[in-house]
């Protein structure tokens, strides 16, 4: 066993760039919550863990299928080993029709998956609190609302907790979408709305906040070449210049109709999925933003590893003034306004924690650098759960809208699933607003429109019996989450 903290010395994988450090010496960063690293993976094991016995435990059913008392002992065994029973419609015809495992498989990842909704509160407790960018964070820094794009890729579904140690808020908005491309006219409709509030007093605290939007890219770099981002081919420099794009877009779209200073603020992040490091583009004085100005977590790990937590402090914030001063193509017009500079640099601190989580915990690397999704979500995510490549997310109204999105999560699992013989779970999942008369009939009707949408958009996957699409439904407001919804539930008025 190796010691904790110290890289192993037989991998083949390449050490962490960050972690570059003589033998015996630990990767102990003076800027590190180590208390919270632990507690972030505790979490890690409790959900992964709830994935991991599925496969297992189907074995295990397959293997008893033609015993006489199969039904009482499989839900025994799913009980123990799951948590949870199985349908008996599945299990009852086994003996004349054979067990259908992959309706099964479908089944227990949903399953799974609500149980890690139905106990995210007991589940995250120890880590939730410890979280130094919150709230309160959020609003000290002058903003009252953070909308943040990802990728739809599942190496980004930990961003928040994991990579940028944000605790879930009202004020945080998580919308993914394949290559970070978000819906501009969506995002001026969600700015209208949250500026509404502000201004009729709904926000708390925040008369005169701003509203930031962050679109992250992502990119490999110790595979740039195949396990960059799947839409945009892998190429890196198109995933920044096309994420950049978009802000300036939703810049230019919110200034257009609304006046000159107007628009929010905008910020570019790039994620390194290999070790969850992250490089954060700094805008200058008037707000824009240059591919070739940024700076970089792991190098700064790197460069105050043995510092004390005040030296290191003091170095982050001498390359972030550096970088805002670089000339030529990173060359800006003043630095980043004072509340965005007191984010980006707790981003980057908090990143820091990131990085040692991986080292620590992921032998410096993950593991498993590309794909392990275990679904897609299709629809409006849940922000309960949280963690690296546990599903592939499509933010989406209609599924023409969202096409691209499901086309990429589709690529992903012909790989992960269909070449294994395995069905695509697709979980179709919309909010409705429960103070909202009849709000919870119409998510019903919309569930099923995108469901049928998605059927008929994959004839031949749904034909064969490669595609399962259960429903869900959570209220925005109240205690259902996550409610699941069958094909034959009544919608009133349809
Ligand atoms: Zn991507």
């Amino acid at each position: 066993m190796r010691k904790a903290g110290t890289l192993p010395q037989t991998t083949t994988a390449p050490a962490n760039p960050a972690c570059v450090i003589a033998a015996g010496q630990r990767c102990e960063h003076a800027l590190v919550d180590p208390q919270l690293n632990r507690s972030l993976s505790a979490y890690e094991q409790v959900v992964r863990s709830r994935f991991a016995a599925i496969v297992e435990t189907l074995k295990a059913l397959s293997a008893e299928q033609h015993e006489l008392d199969f039904v009482p002992r499989a839900q025994h065994l799913a009980r123990e080993r799951l948590g949870y029973e199985l349908p008996g419609a599945l299990l009852g015809e086994a003996w004349v029709s054979g067990l259908d495992l992959r309706a099964l498989h479908s089944y227990c990842i949903f399953r799974s998956f609500k149980q890690c909704i139905d106990q995210a509160v007991s589940d995250q407790a120890s880590w939730r609190e410890r979280m130094t960018l919150d709230d309160e964070f959020v609003r000290a820094c002058g903003y009252h609302t953070l909308d943040i794009s990802p990728c739809a890729d599942g190496r980004l579904q930990g961003l928040l907790p994991f990579v940028f140690r944000m605790a879930p808020a009202p004020s945080i908005m998580v919308k993914a979408y394949a290559g970070a491309m978000f819906d501009v006219e969506m995002d001026a409709a969600d700015w209208t709305h949250r500026e509404l509030e502000r201004l009729s007093g709904g926000i708390p605290d925040c008369a005169d906040g701003r509203y930031l939007k962050i679109a992250v890219y992502h990119y490999s770099t110790s595979n740039p070449c195949d396990q960059g981002c799947a839409a945009h081919g892998s190429n890196d420099l198109k995933a920044t210049d096309s994420a950049l794009a978009r802000l300036n877009e939703l810049r230019a779209a919110v200034e257009n109709t609304f006046g000159r200073g107007a628009a929010p603020d905008i910020l570019l992040v790039g994620v390194d999925t290999d070790i969850d490091a992250i490089r954060v583009h700094l805008p200058d004085g008037n707000g824009d933003i240059s591919p070739h100005r940024f700076v970089e977590s792991a190098s700064l790990y790197h460069d105050t590893l043995g510092m004390t937590a005040q030296a290191a402090r003091a170095h982050i914030e001498a390359e972030v003034d550096r970088a805002e001063n670089a000339d030529g193509w990173a060359r800006g017009h003043g630095g980043v306004e004072a509340g965005l500079h007191r984010l980006i640099l707790r981003l980057l601190e908090n990143n820091l924690s990131q990085i040692e989580y991986v080292i620590q915990h992921h032998a410096g690397r993950y593991a498993v650098i590309g794909h392990n999704e275990r679904f897609i979500c299709a629809g409006e995510s849940m922000s309960e759960l949280q963690l690296r490549n546990k599903f592939y997310f499509a933010h989406l109204d209609t599924v023409e809208e969202g096409a691209a999105c499901m086309d990429v999560g589709i690529k992903i699992f012909t790989g992960l699933n269909i070449n294994h013989g395995l069905p695509v779970p697709v979980l179709v999942h919309f909010h409705y607003n429960g103070r909202v008369p009849g709000a919870r009939e119409r998510s019903i009707t919309r569930c099923k429109r995108v469901k049928a949408a998605i059927e008929s958009r994959y004839p031949q996957l749904h034909k064969q019996g490669l595609l399962h699409c259960q429903m869900a439904i959570s209220d925005q407001m109240g205690s259902e989450r996550c409610q699941f919804i069958e094909d034959d539930v009544p919608v009133s008025g349809h």
